[in-house]
This record gives C-alpha cells, structure tokens and sequence, in this order.
C-alpha cells in the first residue's frame, strides 16, 4: 500500500495553531480509517435502532459490521421512495432516522423526472461545515498568503419549495448559503469573499450574478483566487462579463447601480460601497471591448493564483476553455466531493493537474463501502445472496468501485450511482479518481441526462412528424460546449415518405420544444432559471449517415453483430462525420416550462 506524503511534506508549513490542528484532524482521521468507520456505523446503528427501517430487518439491537452486512439490503433511491413519500407527507414517526428530519435536500440526481428529495437532519450541517474548515489548511500548505487577499467566488442560491408535510426541499448548497453557519460565520481572513451574502442569498440568478460582478471588479486588486462551485459556473460569468460590461463600467464610472437591480438588500448594500471610479470604469472597457478575451482572469484580477472549482467529471469537458480564459492559471480542485446524501471528502493535493485529482473520503463522515465495478461482468445484486461489499480501507488500488453508503440521516446501503477508481493511499485512506456518474448520457451543468430520458423525449417529438408521413429512423446526441452556456444538440436522421410534405423548419423547431419539455426537471430548471443551458438544437442529417457512423466504427475494431449506433457521441472525428452531413439545424424557440413545485 503505498503511502503519499501530501501532508507530511508540504511547500509551506501550517500557518497558525487552528490549521495545524485541522491538518492534524486529517492524520487522526486517515490514519485509522478502518477504526473510525467500524464506529461510525456502530454509532448510527445504535441510534436509529428504533427506526422502522432497521426494525425490518431484525437487526435486533447488533451494530457490528458482520450482522449489518448479512441482513441490510444494498438499495436504490427508488427502493426508499415510499418511506421517503412519506416523510414528505408528514408522517413525523422514526421511519428512516431516530433525529427528527429537518428538510429535503433535492439532489440533481433525478428520478421520475423529478429531482431526488434526500431527508436530513440538523446535526450534518455541522458535519458539512467540519469538511469545509479542512479545505483552507490543506490549500494553505500549497499556496502562501491567502489571508492577504479575497476570493472572488461566483455562488447562487437556488429556488426552493415546500412539501406536502411542511418541510423545506432545496439544493443542499442553498442549504448551507441560508444557514446560519453561513450567514452569521466569524470573520476569517483566510475566507472573505468579494461577493456580498447579499448578493449571493438573491434567489434572481442576473441580479445575483450581475452584482457578484461588479463587487469583482471593484475588489480587482485584492482578488487572490476566482471560483465557482463547477467549471461551467465560472464560465458562465465570464460569458455574463462579455455580455454585460458596458453597464458594469458605467455603474462604475458614476458610482450608481443599474436599475435592473431592484432587490433591496442588495441596493442598500451597494449603495455604501460603490463610488464612482472612472479610472477602473477606463480599464474595464480597454480590457472587454476588444475581440481578445484570452487570459482575461488575469488581466482583470491580476493577483489570481488558483482557479477553485470542480474540473472532475463531467465538468472535465471545459478544462481547455478555462485555460484559455485563465491563461494556463492552476485549476484547483480544492473543492470537495459531495452530494446531496452525504459530503464525502476532499482533495488533499489541490495543485495537481485535473486529470489527476484524486479525492480522500473522510472517514468520520458516514460509512462507505464499495461494489467492485467491472463492466464486463457487473455484480448481480440480489436479496438472497447479498454480494460482498469491500470496506473503504480494504479497497485496492486500481480498481473501479460503485459507492455505497450509510448515513447519520438514515441511508442505509445506499447506492449513490458514482463510478470511482483507487488511485492511491493517504495513510489507510484510499483516494479516488471519479471516473463517472452511472447512466449519464448528457450533461452541461448540473443537469444529467440519462439514455432513457433521451429516448422519452425523442418519442414525445416525434410525435409531432407523424402528420408529415415522417419517422425518426436513427439519432443520437452530443452535448456542445464550444459556447457558453452549452446545449444539447440532437443529431435526426429521417424518414420522409411524402418529400412534397415534410416537416418545415418550424414544426422541427417545435419538436426541440417538445424534447426540452420532456426533459427531467433539473435540466428544465437549468434552461429557465439558472439559464446555464442554452436552447436544445436538432441538425437533421441525410440519409445513410448512421450507416457510414457504423461504417466508421467497424473500420475501428467495433463487431458488426453487436453494433448499435451510439445514443451520445463525442469523439472528435465522429461529431465532424455527422457536422459534415447536416441538411439543417434547429433550435427551440422558447423555454420549457419549469416551476419550483414538482410536477404530479
Ligand atoms: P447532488 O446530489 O446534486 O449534490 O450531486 C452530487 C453528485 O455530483 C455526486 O454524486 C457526483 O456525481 C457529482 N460530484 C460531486 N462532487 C464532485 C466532484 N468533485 N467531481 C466530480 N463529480 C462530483
């Protein structure tokens, strides 16, 4: 097993007494993983004894691992869905946790169409923020000075609804901004950011962003690092920057604020900190009206040092264009792994290359095991025959593992859907590359677009064709990026029986409409509300194109029995065999529906 040194020998040592004892906590916490998971689940068993859920399964008071593994079943979301109806109904009895449920928090994994609703309880919160406090000490030990400067970090909230039983259901991000961790946090030098928690609170996605901006480029000078939760986030306000800095440097220029911004805290705000400054307002504008916006971070915020947002799975697709925006600056993935079930850990070597971060699951956090995942020969996972599941500290270095976990909220055995590979041990703590999340198909933001859904909604649209005699003999999708924000393009091959009455341009713009409709709710949201997903597109391909696709794949090894054609694509040269055979492209012509209530 080998053991890295990342923390043994930094660049830099501990800067103060507080960062030594959380590195400290890291040492403790890997250094006994096995030890500290064997209590963790011990702990959660003890105290959710009494719940419905383990009362099933006989459980009979034991908390050791041996009798946990033999009689809990490995479950799926959809498995817990009637226990977790309930709770959203009301039902307040211990039905998955002893802790009263606190909220709902809505993963952008989905099910039914509908964001997935996660029960929690008051006390992970502070579990949550034990994990956010370990971050700046590891990051300290890479890069000197932080406390010198401040983040400029682009972060919303997101709306949020109530369910039927009265309990709050938002992202667990909106979660942690509303809270009182959050809002009434000490001050912390390593930890300021330019952005007002006004600002960041304002549920409106362009007042929110516009004034984050604005504090941005007032703060220039001061600005030691720019992030976003996720790589496309932080594209999307450099995106908002080209649109919008002509009002940005005239707000600046005459120390007033743009009318569009009506919510009050934030006016009250800006008002005691925006002054005009023609100087800055002249910089800004030499800087943003040319053609040329390579390595604009730097040129606008100087002192940057890292980027700080996820570049790890799917947002890997935007690792180029974040170079080119931020001049080659290290992209920083400090930012932890984690989800709406449980936050599982953090990156103990943020200055490596994207490629290869490698995240610690904190072992204190909840109780991890793992399926050994082989696509070739997946696990059958059955009741009868429960199949073995390896321990986080005995997983092996190179293998591929599902995540599955157990939770102080009341999870048990649950399968999170995340694909991850041991790189390498800190102490006995594995790290893991993520290599995928299972069964995503498109993905641009937060949205995850699964085979199925594609199919759903390729059938919905095309519906629309059969009036013209027209059927869908062949397609499959690519998720663009090359502009901000990305959309989904849906590459059609068609059948046109009647040339003389083919579906004109507008009724293959309606069909985009209906695919964007049918869409789950997160992607939905991502086009309406958070616009971090542009107007889905259709390019309707001639006829045997599918055929040289398959051509092409069998001139590069693929069987001609097994052949399907591939739902998604993205191989370079294949996206330009299908770009080269496109007789028009369409786009919707308007926003799907979405509201924050979740359709019946
Ligand atoms: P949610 O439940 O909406 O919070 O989404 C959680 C999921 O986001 C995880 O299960 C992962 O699939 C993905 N995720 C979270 N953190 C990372 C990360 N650092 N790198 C790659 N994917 C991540």
């Amino acid at each position: 097993m080998a053991v890295d040194s990342c923390l043994s020998s930094p660049v830099c040592p501990p800067v103060n007494e507080k960062f030594a004892k959380a590195l400290q906590f890291i040492e403790e916490m890997t250094g006994n993983t096995d030890t500290v998971q064997e209590k963790v689940l011990a702990e959660i068993l003890a105290r959710n004894a009494d719940t419905e859920y383990l009362q099933r399964f006989h459980l009979g008071g034991a908390t050791d691992r041996d009798t946990f593994k033999s009689k809990i079943p490995v479950v799926t979301y959809e498995d817990l869905q009637p226990e977790i109806q309930r709770i959203a109904n009301g039902d307040r009895s211990p039905i998955l946790c002893s802790h009263p449920i606190s909220e709902f928090l809505t993963s952008s994994g989905t099910s039914a169409g509908e964001r997935k609703l996660m029960p929690t309880i008051r006390e992970e919160m502070d579990r949550r923020q034990l994990l956010y406090s370990l971050l700046m000490p590891v990051m300290s030990l890479y890069v000197p000075g932080l406390d010198k400067g401040k983040g400029l970090y682009f972060l919303f909230v997101k709306a949020e609804t109530k369910t039927p039983g009265g309990l709050v259901a938002r992202p667990v991000l909106t979660s942690y901004y509303k809270s009182d961790h959050f809002k009434t946090r000490p001050y912390d030098p390593y930890n300021v950011y330019t952005s007002p928690d006004e600002a960041i609170l304002c549920s409106d996605s362009f007042q929110s962003m516009y004034t984050q901006m604005l504090c941005g480029l007032l703060m220039r000078e001061e600005v030691l690092r720019v992030g976003a939760v996720f790589a496309s986030g932080l594209l999307r306000a450099i995106r908002f920057l080209q649109l919008n800095w002509r009002q940005l440097a005239h707000d600046i220029s005459t120390g007033s604020l743009n009318p569009k911004i009506t919510d009050p805290s934030i006016q009250e705000r800006m008002a005691k900190t925006l002054k005009p400054n023609p100087d800055l307002a002249e910089f800004i504008t030499k800087e943003c009206e040319g053609e040329n916006w390579e390595r604009i971070i730097p040129r606008i915020w100087p002192n940057t040092m890292y980027l700080d947002v996820i570049v790890t799975g799917a947002m890997a697709q935007y690792i180029t264009l974040l170079d080119f925006y931020s001049g080659g600056l290290p992209q920083a993935s400090c930012t932890m792994y984690a989800s709406s079930e449980c936050y599982f850990g953090l990156n103990l070597k943020p200055m490596t290359k994207p490629s290869e971060v490698s995240y610690t699951i904190m072992p204190n956090m909840g109780y991890f095991e793992f399926i050994p995942h082989d696509p070739a020969n997946p696990v059958q996972l059955s009741r009868d025959a429960p199949p073995q599941l390896v321990d986080l500290a005995d997983v092996e270095v190179g293998k591929e593992y599902e995540l599955v976990v157990t939770t102080y909220s009341g999870l048990c055995r649950y399968r999170v859907g995340d694909i991850l590979r041991v790189t390498e041990f800190h102490n006995s703590a594995p790290q893991f590359k993520f290599i995928r999340r299972k069964n995503v198909l498109l993905s641009i933001d937060a949205d995850k677009t699964d085979e199925s859904e594609l199919q759903k909604a390729v059938e919905n649209a095309s519906v629309l064709l059969r009036e013209f005699n027209t059927t869908v003999v062949e397609y499959t999708s690519y998720a663009d990026t090359k502009t901000i924000p990305g959309h989904y393009v849906i590459y059609w091959e068609l059948l046109v029986k009647d040339p003389a009455h083919a579906p004109t341009g507008e009724v293959l713009a309606q069909c985009c409409f209906a695919m964007e409709e049918s869409m789950n709710s997160v992607y939905r949201q991502s086009r309406v509300a958070d616009n971090s997903v542009g107007p889905l597109e259709i390019r309707v391909v001639r006829n045997g194109t599918f055929e040289e696709l398959m051509d092409y794949a069998i001139s590069r090894g693929a069987s001609i029995n097994q052949y399907k054609a591939p739902r998604c694509v993205s191989f370079t040269p294949i996206v330009e065999l299908l770009d080269a055979r496109v007789l028009s492209a369409h786009f919707s012509p308007a926003a799907p529906n979405w509201t924050p209530e979740r359709r019946v």
